[in-house]
């Protein structure tokens, strides 16, 4: 998925195009955009989706169209300012020059988050694409943020005027304020105050080269970067099953192992589908996964009573929205299987008496001995709501 330009007569206009973990720009109408920068900081970007009256959902900004993904971006990537309207560009290289060029792409990486409970995506940008009417850059933003990190923490070479415009920019970055208009101006007066500090500099192009020119630095080459259609981009599926998949993908980390480690432990590596054991061997891996019921990323809730453990099989299954557990009577009953009207249409009978029988009641030996510990039927009902999961009869 990305944030692609669209040329409409005069001035072009942000959309999102493509899907992410199953969500497309449909699924979006009317969230908001954050960005996650390489700094670590989580950026408002004041950007919306409109669902418009077209059927095409266009990205606005919530202050102003000049305030549009392109400009953002650009400032903060010490890019000269691009243009809106793609006719108005300069052709030939360099291809970033002041209003010279189009920011024609942002694409978003692996690590972007979709959260649906406040619906803001918060975008792990990747590269970004700067077009004229005749030749394309891609810039890996990540390399380009590595070189502004390096140039921000050499600063005693630089003129007077050139470095203060460089702590002004880093000043700013830093704040993790939204991207507004001096950011621009920032990166405006570094593009003039080096055509008086470096003999020959081409006025209104790319400052970044000429700072590290001054600064004796050379840049690493930068990474190779995969074609933007190969980052982040996936075949459309059911957009609510792939959001489960997508939320429990978000296990990870420090906080994700603690996770792990607890499910298993109160579970004694037993998966709660099948009743196997597949764990608990010091020399070998635990087979016995830790899936969140409700989404990590979306209700932050690492607890016990937020998670199940299962077996490889059952996790997909459960991940696939095929196969869940459901407390079909009073609160003291251990859950029973329940298949979905989604695995039933689409797998064989003699494949789903594989996996479990419907309406099977689980063993209360297979779930922790404390059940304030057993999966909470809060989350569950809560995950079925998200997913509008239909049960089979
Ligand atoms: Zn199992």
């Amino acid at each position: 998925m990305h944030i692609g330009f669209r040329r409409s007569g005069g001035r072009g206009e942000y959309e999102v195009v493509g899907s992410h973990t199953g969500l497309s720009a449909m699924d979006l109408e009317s969230w908001t955009f954050q960005l996650r920068w390489p700094d670590g900081i989580v950026r408002e970007t004041d950007l919306w989706l409109d669902p418009g009256d077209s059927g095409k959902p266009r990205l606005r900004s919530l202050r102003s169209q000049a305030f549009q993904i392109g400009r953002q971006a650009a400032s903060m990537l010490m890019l000269p300012e691009p243009r809106r309207n793609y006719d108005g560009t300069l052709s030939g290289l360099p291809v970033a020059r002041h209003k010279g060029y189009v920011l024609t792409r942002l694409g978003f990486g692996p690590d972007t988050e979709f959260t649906g409970i406040n619906d803001v995506v918060t975008i792990d940008p990747v590269f970004v694409d700067l077009d004229n009417q005749t030749d394309k850059e891609t810039v890996g933003i990540r390399h380009r943020w590595a070189r502004i990190e390096a140039v921000y923490a050499s600063l005693d070479l630089l003129p007077t005027n050139v470095r203060s415009l460089v702590v002004q920019h880093r000043t700013f970055m830093a704040s993790g304020d939204p991207v507004d208009a001096r950011l621009g101006s920032i990166v405006r007066n570094l593009e003039r105050a080096l055509a008086g500090a470096i003999a020959g500099w081409v006025a209104d192009t790319d400052p970044l080269p000429g700072l590290e020119a001054l600064l004796g630095i050379v840049p690493l080459p930068g990474p190779s970067l995969p074609p933007p259609d190969e980052i982040g981009e996936e075949e459309p599926v059911v957009s609510a099953r792939s959001a489960h998949e997508y939320r429990l993908a978000k296990i990870r980390g420090a906080s994700g192992r603690k996770f792990s480690t607890e499910i298993r432990a109160a579970y004694g590596n037993r998966c709660a589908f099948c009743g196997a054991v597949y764990g608990g061997v010091a020399s070998v891996r635990s087979g016995v996964d830790a899936a969140h019921i409700l989404a990590w990323s979306k209700y932050d809730l690492d607890v016990v009573p937020n998670g199940i453990s299962l077996c490889k099989l059952h996790h997909w299954a459960f991940d696939a929205a095929l196969l869940l557990p459901y407390y079909e009577g009073s609160r003291r009953d251990i859950p029973t299987l329940r298949f979905t009207q989604l695995a039933v249409d689409n797998f064989s009978a003699d494949t789903l008496a594989k996996l479990g029988m419907h309406k099977q009641t689980l063993r209360p030996e297979w779930f922790p001995s404390d059940p304030a510990l057993w999966p909470s039927r809060t989350y569950l009902d809560r995950l079925y709501a998200d997913l509008a999961i239909e049960f089979a009869a």
